[in-house]
């Protein structure tokens, strides 16, 4: 059975793994051999270091030893209890198990064990507690070594996934590399065999080291190969050059009632000779909440205009385009493309909606402002030749071909994003981009004042919150949740009885209790599109004081009257996402304030503290990065895109190297279909679509 395994061979046909515990295997995901090889271990424990009995210090240890005198009881309350002593030649000690009635039957005399667990204090004798043992082999699995630990489900321990990986080790030591023979030579990696097993099951720590190199190395080159092989691609296509005209763009600046800044007119500047060359740009302009992308956009697209094709902007929420729309309408009415501008969004009516489709079929309607929907819309769009995206970071193959086929050839797209990508992650993940960073924000600008307030002092925080409200200024309330039933999946966490943290239980709090006498609303992602608007509406309008809301206000909500941003649960979000939700306030003359109220009064993380000093939203998101990884920043970004397991986005060496051998895979001009693993996986990157 063993000989004629293969990758896909069902976990049935392992020994010991019966229909039952194949279903068991199949919660976690695991079917086949492939699964099982594929599902790394969550941590190890490290047993590998053996002591003798008389050595053993208090702590995880591993003994050989015999196993005698075990026997089972029960103790009160029903408890049962194994005793069992272990002894080696220098000496004996306790081994106690609780709850493993089977444990003294399945030992067995005169034979030698190895044996694992923690060594402490039970009683006021040091034993060794629910010891895991095993009998002494060449190649011990669950004692004696470095043992994986993995996701577990009820009814199938790590246990029995050690014993299915070790059927599984022909397989693993078959399996055939996937990386060109001279990458691996040059970068000195492990084969690809030996890295996997080494993972499950590894030799020592430095084995393991080598074997999370070259799988991490492994990921970032794919990523970045798949990359900068959709920036190769996208430079054979052809789009219409838009040549540049100063006179142009004289004239949208001179309607301003502000001055670009630096930032600004180096970053149009870049967009003007992208789009003045006959291939497609593909540039994306990274700036904090408040840089003034969208007035970056707009002149780009007034050059479009001009040349007499059409412009599309799509936003991520029905809510932002409505706004966006309103902009760019103030923005070109004084240019005489005043009734040029039209939307497209899901909630109109489907009359509205159909007259948009053909003002923008006859090119009435020159530009176009809606959601990421837009493409995917019947809407008819021959003279397209700019796309401006808003917070989207990246245009998978999928939403590129279908906007090909709409417009008749590639567009040049724009992106726009506050969500401020540290370098290393731009560069392994929108390789295929060029990048503009607006840097510096319009002058004049007050800081945002950022406070952690403990949930002891909530009762101050809403008398400073009054005085403000008073004054005519408004809040957001931003909480994690937007409601009770959403926390039977966050049981776990801390202070959750005590503090509210979803949306519809503060508002109810806030408007029936603590701000009665307010004009309180509530905005969360279930509601209807409809709904949303009018909500949003009423607090621009001024008929709101409070809007208690998720996240779904995150993104580009402009309301320069609000002054205060209340961040419930902060210690939930992450730096990035915190960052950008202050960022919706102190966008008007009044100082801004943001509270970051913790679930309990506890001392505030270094995280929070850095949300206090800092309000340069890329130091943040390196932080971010460093301090919890990548997803932090990963939950802003799309999924699919960064499905990196073992590398870690900090480790600058790692990704330089894997970047250089990515580009050198290129400049060989290798061919990627005589690397059948490589050639699927850069294929599913280059198809991720995130539209959703
Ligand atoms: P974001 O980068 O977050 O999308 P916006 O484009 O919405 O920022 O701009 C934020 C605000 O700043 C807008 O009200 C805009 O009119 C204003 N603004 C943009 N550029 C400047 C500038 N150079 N000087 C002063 N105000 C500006
Ligand atoms: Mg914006």
């Amino acid at each position: 059975m063993i000989s004629r395994m293969t990758l896909d061979t069902r976990l049935t046909g392992l020994k010991g793994i019966g229909p039952a515990v194949a279903a068991k295997f199949a919660v976690l995901g695991l079917r086949t051999v492939a699964d099982l090889i594929d599902n790394y271990p969550r941590r190890y424990d490290d047993y590998s270091q053996l002591s003798s009995i008389s050595k053993l210090k208090p702590g995880s240890v591993t003994i050989r030893a015999i196993i005698t005198n075990a026997k089972g009881s029960y103790a009160r309350r029903g408890m049962h209890i194994t005793n069992a002593v272990a002894e080696d030649d220098s000496g004996s000690v306790r081994l106690i198990w609780f709850n493993q009635p089977y444990r003294a039957a399945a030992i067995k005399p005169d034979q030698e064990y190895y044996i694992s667990g923690n060594f402490e204090l039970s009683h006021q004798r040091l034993s060794i507690m629910n010891p895991t043992v095993e009998l002494v082999s060449d190649f011990p699995v669950n004692t004696a070594r470095i043992v994986p630990i993995y996701r577990e489900t009820k009814g199938l321990t790590s246990r029995q996934i050690r014993a299915a990986l070790e059927q599984a080790m022909p397989a693993i030591r078959a399996l055939p590399d996937t990386l060109p023979v001279w990458l691996i030579k040059k970068q000195k990696l492990m084969s690809r065999a030996e890295a996997l097993e080494m993972m499950h099951f590894p030799r020592d720590g430095a084995a393991l080291e080598r074997a999370r190199d070259r799988l991490g190395f492994e990921e970032v080159f794919v990523l970045t190969l798949a990359a900068l092989r959709n920036k190769y691609e996208m430079q054979l296509e052809q789009a219409p050059a838009v040549p540049f005209l100063e006179s142009v763009a004289r004239e949208f600046v001179s309607h301003l009632p502000f001055k670009l800044t630096d930032a600004q007119r180096a970053t149009t500047w870049q967009i003007f000779q992208d789009i003045g060359k006959p291939q497609p740009m593909n540039r994306l302009v990274e700036g904090d909440v408040g840089s003034g992308k969208t007035v970056v956009a707009a002149m780009a697209a007034v050059m479009v205009l001009h040349h007499n094709h059409q412009v599309a902007l799509m936003a991520p929420t029905e809510l932002l385009a409505r706004q966006h729309a309103e902009t760019i309408q103030r923005l070109l009415t004084p240019l005489g493309y005043g009734d040029k501008i039209g939307l497209l969004v899901g909630g109109m009516k489907t009359a509205q909606k159909q007259a948009a489709r053909d003002h923008i079929a006859s090119g009435d309607i020159r530009f176009i402002v809606g959601t990421h929907a837009l493409i995917q819309d019947s809407v008819d769009m021959t003279r397209l030749e700019l796309v401006i995206i808003d917070e989207q970071h990246r245009f998978g193959v999928g939403q590129r071909g279908a906007l090909q086929s709409k417009a008749g050839h590639m567009p040049h797209v724009l992106s726009l994003t506050a969500t401020p990508i540290p370098r290393s992650l731009a560069l392994t993940l929108y390789g295929e981009l060029d990048i503009s960073i607006l840097g510096d924000k319009p002058a004049g600008r007050s800081e945002i004042i950022t406070k952690i307030v403990s949930p002891n002092s909530r009762a101050q925080l809403y008398t400073e919150v009054e005085a403000e409200l008073a004054a005519g200024r408004q809040m957001f309330v931003v909480c994690p949740l937007i409601s009770e039933s959403a926390l039977a999946f966050a049981k776990d966490m801390p202070g959750l009885k005590t503090q509210p943290v979803s949306a519809e239980e503060m508002y109810e709090r806030l408007s029936k209790k603590d701000f009665k006498h307010r004009r309180v609303g509530l905005l969360h992602g279930k509601m209807k599109p409809a709904d949303k608007n009018d909500i949003m509406q009423q607090f621009v309008e001024r008929k709101l004081d409070i809007l208690v809301s998720t996240t779904v206000i995150e993104v580009g909500v402009d309301v320069p009257n609000a002054s205060i941003m209340l961040i419930e649960g902060a210690e939930r979000f992450g730096l990035a996402q915190i960052h950008q939700l202050r960022g919706r306030v102190g966008r008007g003359v009044d100082q801004g304030y943001c509270y970051l109220m913790t679930t309990e009064s506890i001392a505030p993380s270094r995280r929070l503290r850095a949300l206090e000093r800092s309000t340069d939203g890329f130091k943040l998101a390196e932080l971010d990065l460093e301090l919890r990884g990548p997803g932090a920043i990963y939950g802003t970004l799309q999924h699919g895109d960064l499905d990196l397991r073992v590398a870690s986005l900090t480790d600058s060496i790692l990704i330089a190297k894997a970047r250089a051998a990515a580009q050198e895979f290129i400049d060989r001009d290798e061919d990627l279909l005589q690397y059948k693993h490589l050639k699927t996986q850069v294929q599913h990157l280059s198809a991720v679509t995130n539209l959703n």
